[in-house]
C-alpha cells in the first residue's frame, strides 16, 4: 500500500465547490512535491456523463484515452498534472453495470447480490486500482450528503478507513456557513446538521472546508469544532473568491495543506507557490481588455462550456488582457439584430454542439466574421459549420450541408465517413448512420501534422501536436479541391492524410476552424497556445479599430 486517499464529501447544498477544493488541495500537495492524482465518484445511474445533456449536468470533459467524463476532471487537470483516464471517473450506473455483468456471467456462485458487500466491494475495488498511481489520490464523492444515491458509495468509503488504516486514509467535509445579512452573523447550524448526517453515516471528518462570504472567526470554528468533533485548526475557511484560481494560495493561508499532510503523516518540502502567486498577481492587475462573442447554443448555463470559458480567461491572461464573453444565442438572435451585437466584439467563437438547433445563427455569425475580418475561432462543429459556409458562399455549393442535418444534401462537404484509420487503437473504424448513439464517436486525443505557414503552426511553434476529439462527422475529402481552389487552406491533418483536422482562411487576420477540442487541454499555468493567439488577435483587433485612441483601451480595475 503506497498511495494514500483524500475522499472530500460535501453537504447542505451543491455548488459549493467540492471539485474546485478537490483541484485545489491536489494543486498545493503538488506544490509540496507530492505526486497526485484523483477520482470522480458520481452516484447517478448514468453509465458515464456522454448522453446527458449539457443544459441539465453541464460540459462533457474528454480525457486524452477518450473518456467522456464529469467536468470535475476539467478542474484537477487545470490545476495539477494529473493525467486522467477513464478509471478516474466512475458512476453507479457503471458500477452496477459491472456488478449486473457479472451476477449474469455466474460470478457470483448462485449468492445473493446486494449492495453491501457486492456493490460496495466494486466501488473499493474501482478505488484501490489508483493505489501505486501516486502519492496522494484526492476522490471526489459527488452529490450531497444524505442523497439516497450516495449511500453506496459512502459506505464504501468509510469501509476503507478500516481496510487502509488512518494513516492512509482522510476524510474532508466540505460544507456551508451561510452569513445571515438579518442577524449580521454566521450560522453554523447547517454545518452541525451535515456532519451529525456523515457521523450517522460512520464518517467522522477529519477536516472541514467551510465554504462561506466571509472570513470565520476563531469563535466560529471553535463552536463548529465543538459540535462537530473537529480540531478547531481543523476547520477551515473556504472563502469566496473573485477568481477559482486563487484558491490554492487561500488555502494555504488558512494551513489546509498543513493539516492535509499532518493527518496523512506524509513529510514533505514547504510548498512552492510562486506559480500560482505570479499568476494571481497577473490576473488582477489587466492591462487591455478584449470582447469575445461566444455563438451556441448552450449559452444560458456557463456550465456547459466550463472548459472553454478558462481556456479564453487563460488565453487573455497570457495577453496581459480580460477577457469578456457575450454570449449569444444562435437560436434567437438572427439577421441585423446578431450582427449589431457582432459588431461589438473584437472575436467571435463558434464552440462545438450536436444537433440542428441554433445551426443558421451560428452560419450568420461566420459569415459575419468572414466578411468582416474579426478574428474568429471555430471549435468542431464550429470548424464544420465553417467549411459550410465557405462551401456555400464562396465555392459556389448553395446547397452544401453535413448529413448531420440535412441528410440528402447533394453536397455533404461534412459527412460520416464510412471508413477510417484510428490511431489510438491501430484498426480501421467503420462508422454509418445506423450506428449507435455514444458509441461511435471519435473520441480521445488524435495526432494531428500542421502545414507551414498557417495561424495554427505559428501558434504551437511545432509540426506535430495531439489535441482531443469528440465527433462522429468529418470534413469530405472530394471536396477538399474545390474549397482549396476557392481560398480555403487546410492547415492541420491526420497523418495518414486522411482526416482534415483544421482549416484556416489565409487571407484573414485570424481565422481557423478546428475539428478538436483545445479547451480541454488549457490550463492557468499553461495557456493553449490556440487561445493565447486568438486573443492576441482580438487584440490587434481592437488596437486596430481604436487608433484614434491610441492603442488599446486600457482596463481601469
Ligand atoms: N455534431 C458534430 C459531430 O458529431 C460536432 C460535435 C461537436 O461539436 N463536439 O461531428
Amino acid at each position: 500500500m503506497n498511495t494514500k486517499f483524500i475522499f472530500i464529501t460535501g453537504g447542505v447544498l451543491s455548488s459549493l465547490g467540492k471539485g474546485l477544493a478537490a483541484a485545489a488541495i491536489g494543486a498545493l500537495l503538488e506544490a509540496r512535491g507530492l505526486k497526485i492524482t484523483f477520482q470522480k465518484l458520481d452516484p447517478y445511474i448514468n453509465v458515464d456523463p456522454g448522453t446527458m445533456n449539457p443544459f441539465q449536468h453541464g460540459e462533457v470533459f474528454v480525457t486524452d484515452d477518450g473518456a467522456e467524463t464529469d467536468l470535475d476532471l476539467g478542474h484537477y487537470e487545470r490545476y495539477t498534472h494529473a493525467e486522467l483516464r477513464q478509471r478516474h471517473n466512475y458512476t453507479s450506473g457503471r458500477i452496477y453495470h459491472s456488478v449486473i455483468t457479472k451476477e449474469r456471467r455466474g460470478d457470483y456462485l448462485g449468492g445473493t447480490v446486494q449492495v453491501i458487500p457486492h456493490v460496495t466491494d466494486e466501488i473499493k475495488q474501482a478505488v484501490l486500482q489508483l493505489d501505486g498511481e501516486a502519492d496522494v489520490a484526492i476522490i471526489e464523492i459527488g452529490g450531497t450528503v444524505g442523497d439516497i444515491e450516495g449511500l453506496p458509495f459512502l459506505e464504501a468509503i468509510r469501509q476503507l478507513r478500516g481496510d487502509l488504516g488512518r494513516e492512509h486514509t482522510l476524510y474532508i467535509h466540505v460544507t456551508y456557513v451561510p452569513f445571515i445579512r438579518a442577524a449580521g452573523e454566521l450560522k453554523t447550524k447547517p454545518t452541525q446538521h451535515s456532519v451529525k448526517e456523515l457521523r450517522s453515516i460512520g464518517i467522522q471528518p477529519d477536516i472541514l472546508l467551510c465554504r462561506s462570504e466571509i472570513g470565520l472567526s476563531k469563535e466560529i470554528k471553535e463552536k463548529i469544532a465543538l459540535f462537530c468533533d473537529v480540531d478547531t485548526d481543523r476547520v477551515i475557511t473556504a472563502r469566496d473568491v473573485k477568481c477559482i484560481y486563487d484558491v490554492p494560495v487561500r488555502f494555504h493561508e488558512e494551513g489546509l495543506d498543513e493539516r492535509v499532510v499532518e493527518c496523512l503523516n506524509i513529510w514533505t518540502r514547504a510548498p512552492v507557490l510562486t506559480e500560482w502567486e505570479d499568476l494571481m498577481a497577473r490576473v488582477k492587475e489587466p492591462q487591455y481588455k478584449v470582447r469575445i462573442a461566444m455563438v451556441g447554443k448552450y449559452v444560458n448555463l456557463r456550465e456547459s462550456y466550463k472548459s472553454l470559458n478558462e481556456a479564453l480567461f487563460h488565453g487573455g491572461v497570457a495577453n496581459s488582457c480580460q477577457v469578456e464573453i457575450d454570449f449569444i444565442n444562435s437560436e434567437d438572435a438572427r439577421g441585423d439584430q446578431l450582427r449589431e451585437r457582432l459588431s461589438r466584439v473584437d472575436g467571435i467563437l463558434v464552440p462545438g454542439g450536436f444537433g440542428s438547433r441554433g445551426i443558421p445563427g451560428k452560419l450568420d455569425a461566420i459569415s459575419y466574421a468572414r466578411e468582416n475580418k474579426v478574428p474568429f475561432l471555430g471549435i468542431c462543429l464550429g470548424m464544420q459549420l465553417c467549411v459550410i459556409e465557405f462551401a456555400r458562399k464562396k465555392a459556389g455549393l448553395a446547397l452544401a450541408d453535413s448529413t448531420e442535418f440535412a441528410a440528402s444534401t447533394p453536397d455533404p462537404v461534412i459527412y460520416l465517413m464510412k471508413e477510417w484509420y484510428d490511431y489510438r487503437s491501430g484498426t480501421m473504424q467503420v462508422r454509418d448512420e445506423g450506428s449507435q448513439k455514444g458509441g461511435t464517436m471519435r473520441l480521445g486525443a488524435y495526432p494531428c501534422r500542421l502545414e507551414a505557414d498557417t495561424f495554427a503552426r505559428k501558434a504551437y511553434g511545432v509540426d506535430e501536436i495531439f489535441e482531443r476529439h469528440r465527433h462522429r462527422y468529418e470534413f469530405n475529402n472530394e471536396y477538399r479541391g474545390i474549397l482549396e481552389k476557392a481560398g480555403m487552406k487546410i492547415a492541420g491533418l491526420s497523418p495518414d492524410g486522411e482526416l482534415v483536422e483544421i482549416v484556416e482562411l489565409p487571407d484573414h487576420p485570424w481565422f481557423l476552424g478546428c475539428q478538436f477540442h483545445p479547451e480541454f487541454k488549457s490550463r492557468p499555468l499553461n495557456p493553449h497556445p490556440l487561445f493565447v493567439s486568438f486573443v492576441r488577435a482580438a487584440l490587434a483587433k481592437r488596437h486596430g479599430a481604436r487608433s484614434d485612441h491610441d492603442g488599446a483601451e486600457q482596463v481601469v480595475s
